[in-house]
């Protein structure tokens, strides 16, 4: 459920301290250390998944949780018209630095298409 050496589990139980948005039962969001936009949100499930590769028929809700936070995010910030990106790294090659899933909420400018 939670792992103890993992940074995103750390800032779910609030040993490491994060700019919270938004959270609920399932979920927390939280702003990135590193913003890549005017907003950029990470929302991750509390439950510790690794990579999306580690998800199992049972997480399906799970992941629908993250969307729905992510939807609400991008209204509260006030890019849901305009437009945003919601995007989920899996391992090296696409650049997951955190092995906890996480939604990135991208959005306040012009975003490029394809990602890099
Ligand atoms: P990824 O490369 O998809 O695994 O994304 C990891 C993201 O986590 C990066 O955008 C980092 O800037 C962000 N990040 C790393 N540490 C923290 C932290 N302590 N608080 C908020 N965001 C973080
Ligand atoms: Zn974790």
């Amino acid at each position: 459920m939670t792992d103890p050496d993992c940074l995103f589990c750390k800032i779910v139980t609030g040993d490491i301290p994060a700019d919270i948005v938004y959270e609920n039962d399932n979920v927390v969001a939280f702003r990135d250390i590193n913003p890549q936009a005017p907003t950029h949100v990470l929302v991750i499930p509390r439950q510790h998944i690794a990579t999306i590769n580690n998800l199992e028929a049972a997480d399906a809700e799970t992941v629908g949780n993250l969307y729905w936070a992510a939807k609400e995010i991008a209204a509260a910030e006030g890019v849901a018209e305009a437009g945003y990106r919601v995007v989920m790294n899996c391992n090296a090659a696409a650049g997951q630095a955190v092995f906890h899933i996480h939604l990135h909420v991208l959005g306040g400018r012009d975003l490029g298409w394809p990602p890099g």
